[in-house]
């Protein structure tokens, strides 16, 4: 009979269709499979165990990594509290299993993973710069934390902690930088010929440069 289905009919369109909801459950479950398998994206958690502590910034981690924290930059060894800050990360977060989350960018360009570190929930790279024993250094790619970094460095500079009792509280004069690298200059700076022109902005005062995230470069020192 046109129209109306024979009990034939509908028994061989419901066994289609399990035939084809079986199919979809196969397809789901080998893409899950396969995902797993896959490299995490950008933003996945991952856990490591904190081996050696050897910058205020990055350690070697297990397994067989390297990590830099991102977001901020640690004094460079022959910058004054370098020890201490090197020291306070260890006391953070050596020997420990700390939880990693990313920005855009999983690894740098030497292949080092660049994270957030966290230890008991708590964000290891806001700790550092709000006790003054690292610079806040928000690149485009690392601005997932930036207004909490920021926040903690306002506060260290204005308490005056670890590197802002050694800095003058601000500079008025010329510097410049190129916020794809997240540090300023002084003009004379090496740098810049390095530097492409058309990023490269120009700042009136130390203030203003680490207002935005800037933090200073290691070989101009400005
Ligand atoms: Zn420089």
């Amino acid at each position: 009979m046109p129209g109306s289905w024979t009990h034939k009919q509908k028994l061989l369109s419901l066994v289609g269709g399990g035939v084809a909801l079986s199919l979809i459950a196969v397809f789901v479950l080998t893409r899950a499979v396969r995902s797993a398998a896959e490299p995490a994206p950008a933003d996945e958690r991952k856990w490591v165990t904190v081996e050696r502590v050897y910058r205020g910034d990055a350690a070697e981690v297990d397994p067989d990594d390297e990590l830099v924290y991102a977001g901020i930059r640690a004094p460079y060894k022959d910058e004054p509290l370098a020890d201490r800050s090197r020291q306070r990360n260890a006391e953070l977060v050596a020997g420990r299993r700390i939880r990693l989350r990313f920005d855009k960018q999983e690894r740098d360009k030497k292949g080092r993973l660049v994270g957030y570190a966290f230890v008991e929930g708590k964000l290891v790279n806001e700790i550092l710069v709000r006790e003054g024993l690292a610079y806040a250094r928000i690149t485009p790619d690392t601005r997932r934390y930036a207004e909490l970094l920021l926040k903690a460095q306002s506060e260290a500079r204005r308490a005056r902690r670890g590197i802002w009792k050694l800095r003058p509280s601000n500079e008025e004069r010329e510097y410049w930088a190129d916020p794809k690298y997240g540090h300023f200059h002084l003009p004379a700076c090496a740098e810049r010929a390095k530097a492409k022109p058309e990023r490269i902005v120009t700042l009136a005062s130390s203030r203003a440069a680490l207002d935005r995230g800037l933090a200073p470069c290691g070989q101009c020192r400005p």
